[in-house]
């Protein structure tokens, strides 16, 4: 049987993608193409379309014995969803309306969910635990736990099985430097001071200094992309060993600050990577660290890849390789 991935396309789909194939599970791509990149896409059978399309539902789920689905496809920009909620409601609530009833009309029990820390909203503690309160402060995390809400209800009435995993900041890149992070616009921090020390940029401009934190700048729990993509294979096999419908948080459990961000950047790449400091972001909560204790006891989850410098190192080895990302080459 097969795994469908959606938005395998894309940054964190296309790692779960390889990982898959490496371990030789059968894989099926859905991906629209309005973040994902053919060329990120290292096998499997691939289809391009959206998955509010039900005739392209249809014919994947019709034609392939779909065993469980890991569910990517997804927008995922804070502040677009700002300023248009309803591509968000549309592509992410009821984009995976359409998946859930076609997956219900196949009979396909088992999801494993791509949810984020944007779920909570401003934390009333850190590390965040997913016992916390959810009140998301953006369209974007509100369209996001809508889904989880929803999956809720599936459970109960068709049985569907899912874990969704709230992820903080993914970030790096696959250790064979073949795919990577490459999103247009490109808005995430790690990326933007690579394009800098690349020459692509002149600058990176830090977001606020007058934070209550120790160097003022905002922290961020900052995961590698492989320790992500582990979670889901365990998830899944949770999942097919019967397991029942969980939320884990997905983060590293330590906290860097932009400022730490840039200056392990200098280092690894030994360019200077010129810094200003800005305004605020709007929305940008001072610190979010993951509590995941959850997925570590009961899934046995153990990230791997941890130090800043290893994060930062695969994410270069990337930027080299590509310097232009997937479109020119
Ligand atoms: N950030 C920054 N300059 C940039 C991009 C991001 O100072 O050009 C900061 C941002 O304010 C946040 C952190 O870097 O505190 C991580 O931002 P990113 O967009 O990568 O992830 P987010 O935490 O928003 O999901």
């Amino acid at each position: 049987m097969a795994i469908l991935v959606t938005g395998g396309a894309g940054y964190i789909g296309s790692h779960m993608v390889k990982e898959l194939l490496d371990r030789e599970e059968d894989v099926i791509v859905l991906d629209n193409f309005q973040q994902g990149h053919e060329a990120a896409v290292l096998g499997g059978k691939l289809f391009v379309g959206d998955i509010r399309d039900t005739s392209i539902l249809n014919k994947i789920f019709e034609n392939h014995a779909i065993e469980a689905v890991i569910h990517f496809a997804a927008s995922a920009l804070v502040g677009e969803s700002m300023v248009n909620p309803s591509k968000y409601y549309s592509n992410n609530l009821y984009g995976t309306l359409c998946l859930l009833d076609a997956m219900h009309q196949y009979g396909v029990k088992k999801i494993v969910f791509s949810s984020t820390a944007a779920t909570y909203g401003e934390p009333v503690k850190v590390p965040i635990q997913e016992t916390d309160a959810t009140i998301p402060t953006n369209a974007y995390g509100e369209t996001k736990l809508a889904v989880e809400k929803m999956l809720r209800w599936y459970d109960t009435a068709h049985d569907i099985k899912y874990i969704a995993l709230r992820y903080f900041n993914a970030s790096g890149a696959h250790e064979s430097g073949l795919i990577g992070e490459d999103h247009e616009p490109e808005t995430h921090l790690i990326p933007i001071v690579l394009q800098v020390a690349l020459g692509q940029r002149s600058k990176i401009d830090i977001y606020g200094d007058d934070y209550p934190t120790k160097d003022g700048t905002c922290i961020r729990d900052y995961l590698h992309v492989s320790d992500l993509v582990d979670a889901h294979i365990l998830a899944l096999e949770k999942l097919r060993t019967g397991g029942e419908s969980k939320i884990y948080n997905l983060g590293n459990g330590k906290g860097y600050s932009v400022k730490e961000i840039i200056e392990t950047a200098r280092i690894v790449t030994g360019h200077q990577i010129p810094a200003e400091i800005k305004e605020r972001r709007n929305g940008d909560p001072a610190v979010l660290i993951a509590s995941s204790d959850k997925i570590k006891s009961e899934l046995n989850w153990t990230p791997i890849r941890t130090k800043l410098e290893q994060i930062i190192e695969s994410a270069w080895k990337w930027h080299l390789n590509h310097p232009m990302g997937y479109r020119k080459e």
